[in-house]
């Protein structure tokens, strides 16, 4: 009884930006749980990659911020391979400049990626879900939902945003038999990090102010996923999951 809660066979999910970095781990988990995976970038290439390595798994290349091609691609899903259970909104991008010379055109195109996107993969998905009575919809966060960092106004901005629209969903949602919580890393070593993971004195710093002294292993993501995906969690709605070493938990 108690592990099977956790079982996703028969399950699928789609994981937007999963050919690599977090979105990838978590795809990689969920089908370790016993989910069909569908795989989504802009890059084909990587994506095909990312597929090949993953038994079972289906790719799918849109860009999340293009709301007509996204309605398209979970039409096709749908269509092609079957219902979409888990949703998994993932792909995310960071640009780095002190406020005060931060173009525009920046603060639009983070915009668009880490909380826009949401919305539309978001929307176009709960349309099929809500008829069906169920699904499972995991926004993926940030120590940047809860606090500020320099240089990077617009993300925070996005990831404060991304972990509201999780609670405006579970408001709209929950009624119609969904769960919509969000997962909240703490600093993990992917290519979006890289000026991070590049700079001694950011990783002193990580290892100091991380309660548990080091990085997040991206595998230690899969845990919280499958358990926000599976029906383990099917009275948690509306909550974000810090996977973080306890870094909000100390000042
Ligand atoms: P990566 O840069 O390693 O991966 C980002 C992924 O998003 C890529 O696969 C990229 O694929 C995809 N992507 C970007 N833009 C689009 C788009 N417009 N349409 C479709 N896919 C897109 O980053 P991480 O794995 O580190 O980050 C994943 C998520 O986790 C992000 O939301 C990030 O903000 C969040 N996060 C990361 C933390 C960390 O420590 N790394 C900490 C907290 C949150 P492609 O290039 O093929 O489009």
């Amino acid at each position: 009884m108690s592990l099977a809660l956790f079982d996703l066979a028969g399950r699928r999910a789609l994981i937007t930006g999963s050919g690599q970095g977090i979105g990838n781990a978590i795809a990689r988990g969920l089908a370790a749980a016993g989910a069909s995976v569908v795989l989504n970038g802009r890059d084909g290439a990587k994506l095909e990659a990312a597929r090949a390595d993953i038994p079972g798994a289906t790719a799918h290349v849109f860009d999340v911020t293009d709301q007509p091609a996204v309605t398209a691609a979970i039409d096709r899903i749908e269509r092609d391979e079957g219902p979409i259970d888990i949703l998994v909104n993932n792909a995310g991008i960071q640009r780095r400049a002190p406020l005060q010379d931060m173009p525009a055109e920046t603060w639009h195109e983070v915009m668009k990626t880490n909380i826009d996107s949401v919305f539309y993969v978001g929307q176009a998905v709960a349309r099929k879900m809500i008829p069906r009575g169920q699904g499972k919809i995991i926004n993926i966060c940030s120590l940047t939902s809860e606090a500020g960092r320099q240089t990077i106004a617009p993300y925070t901005t996005a990831k404060g945003a991304v972990r509201m629209l999780t609670k405006g969903m579970c408001a709209d949602w929950a009624r119609f038999g969904m769960q919509i919580n969000g997962i909240g890393p703490g600093y993990f070593r992917t290519p979006l990090n890289k000026a991070l993971i590049e700079d001694p004195k950011f990783n002193a710093w990580v290892e100091q102010r991380t309660p548990a002294g080091r990085w997040g292993e991206l595998e230690e993501l899969q845990g919280a996923a499958i358990f926000l995906a599976s029906d383990a969690s099917r009275f948690v709605n509306g909550h974000i999951l810090y996977v973080d070493g306890g870094l909000l938990a100390v000042i």
